[in-house]
């Protein structure tokens, strides 16, 4: 990497919220800017993930959901390939494991944006499970169903919007298979009653069977092992259950919460090294202004948003302000032909409207193509162009910003 500036933005990870914030950055720099300013993009592979499409490929709807990086990113921006393995705050480096060993980088201002992936405490998932949280484990899903007798058993772990979008699509896809979904609480429990019941006839129409209100203690080769002492037959178990965060701000030695995110304060920087932003799901802002918050693809873009224009600011000699995003919509689909819409406030509490059938699939595929994966590929050339609703009332600033009041790893997702 060249070392002829005089600040260095280093962005870790290539997701939505990585690349809204590097293209955001780079796009608003001025000329005189560009001269003194370079941004750098950490990411393990040449390819941005489109993860809300995972489950489309697990079902064999599109072969990949990856996108070369340099078709995302703009192209003033230096592209590192690797995995950034341990952050030295106090010196500013990263250590990063590339194919040829490695690599120590400097930064000035770090954004810290790695994301989430598939928690894996259950025995068994990740020797007998598909990860449907990233490209490999839904192309291997995506394999092993093709490769299957028609009838095949199926069974897809996960009774939130990630589980029941993988189990229609699959069963849209698969007709002549028996897809089984399992839900450890009430599907889509944070829904209102008429939104689950539209959700629960689809999924019905479709011929697949749920299973409520167990939880899988174990997952074998052939079989799925419930709470209780059910034993499902699956010839091919997909893991759509909930998220989890790599763990390199906490090896690294940063503040982190319970489940690893790293803790940014309502500028989304960490106080002891305010250098330090933070974006996406794999931090958690104070609840002063994220208590709202969840991990998803709908609040990763916010973040990086808001990330950016922080680390303009600061390079302009500007106050930095706080996070102020709220919600719209939590967008469902439902195979290729059907979606829910559930409008929600900036709160993400539901409001008593929603879109479903056909026209909710439209909706959906809207918002996958021109938002989630449309926003961070435009801010390359209009910077700014995310249109954000703003958050809830924001709450008076604590005195004592250590330690966050406690919220819930809230991944509905
Ligand atoms: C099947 C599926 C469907 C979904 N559908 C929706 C939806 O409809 N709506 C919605 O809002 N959300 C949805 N989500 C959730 C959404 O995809 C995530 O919340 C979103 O990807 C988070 O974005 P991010 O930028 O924080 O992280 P990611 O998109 O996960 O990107 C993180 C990046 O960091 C890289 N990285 C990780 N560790 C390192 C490291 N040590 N060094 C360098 N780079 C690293 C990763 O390789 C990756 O490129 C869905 C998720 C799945 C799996």
């Amino acid at each position: 990497m060249s070392t002829h500036s005089d600040h260095t933005v280093v962005v870790l990870g290539a997701g939505y919220a990585g690349i809204l914030a590097a293209n955001r950055v780079q796009a608003s720099l001025t000329p005189e800017e560009r001269r003194r300013v370079r941004v750098v993009m950490v990411n393990p592979t040449g390819d941005f993930i489109e993860r809300v499409r995972l489950h489309e490929v697990a079902a064999g709807v599109r072969e990949t959901a990856a996108i070369p990086l340099r078709e995302m990113l703009h192209e003033l921006i230096e592209v590192s390939l690797g995995t950034v393995r341990h952050i030295d705050a106090p010196a500013r480096l990263i250590s990063v494991e590339t194919s040829a060993g490695e690599r120590v980088e400097s930064y000035d201002t770090l954004i810290y944006s790695v994301g989430s992936m598939a928690a894996v405490g259950v025995p068994g998932v990740q020797e007998f499970a598909h990860l449907l949280s990233n490209a490999d484990g839904a192309e291997s899903a995506r394999m092993r169903i093709a490769g299957g007798r028609r009838d095949q058993r199926i069974v897809v772990v996960g009774g939130g919007a990630t589980g029941v979008e993988a189990a229609a699509e699959i069963a849209e896809q698969h007709p002549a298979a028996s897809v089984t979904l399992v839900s450890r609480g009430p599907l889509l429990e944070h829904l209102p009653a008429a939104s689950r019941r539209s959700v629960a006839r689809s999924l019905h129409e479709f011929g697949i069977t749920v299973v409520e209100g167990r939880g899988v203690v174990r997952v074998l080769a052939d079989t799925v092992d419930l709470s209780g002492g059910t034993r499902i037959p699956s010839d091919v178990t997909v893991w759509a259950a909930s998220f989890a965060v790599p763990d390199l701000a906490r090896r690294s030695g940063l503040a982190v919460d319970s489940i690893g995110r790293l803790l940014v304060d309502e500028e989304l920087r960490t106080t002891r090294y305010p250098e330090i932003f933070g974006a996406g799901d794999a931090v958690r802002p104070p609840a002063s202004v994220g208590s709202h918050l969840r991990m998803s693809c709908a609040m990763a873009m916010p973040l990086g948003a808001h990330a950016a224009d922080n680390v303009l600011a600061l390079l302009r000699d500007q106050e930095p302000t706080w996070l102020n995003v709220g919600f719209g919509a939590q967008c469902i689909s439902i195979g290729r032909r059907r979606g829910l819409i559930q409008l929600v406030d900036k709160a993400d509490q539901p409001r008593p409207v929603r879109i479903t059938g056909w026209a909710g699939a439209m909706v959906k595929e809207f918002v996958c193509a021109v938002i989630a994966t449309g926003s961070p590929r435009r801010e390359r050339g209009r910077p700014g162009s995310l249109m954000v609703p703003s958050g809830p009332r924001l709450t008076a600033r604590s005195e004592s910003r250590w330690p966050h009041r406690p919220q819930g790893n809230r991944a509905r997702r």
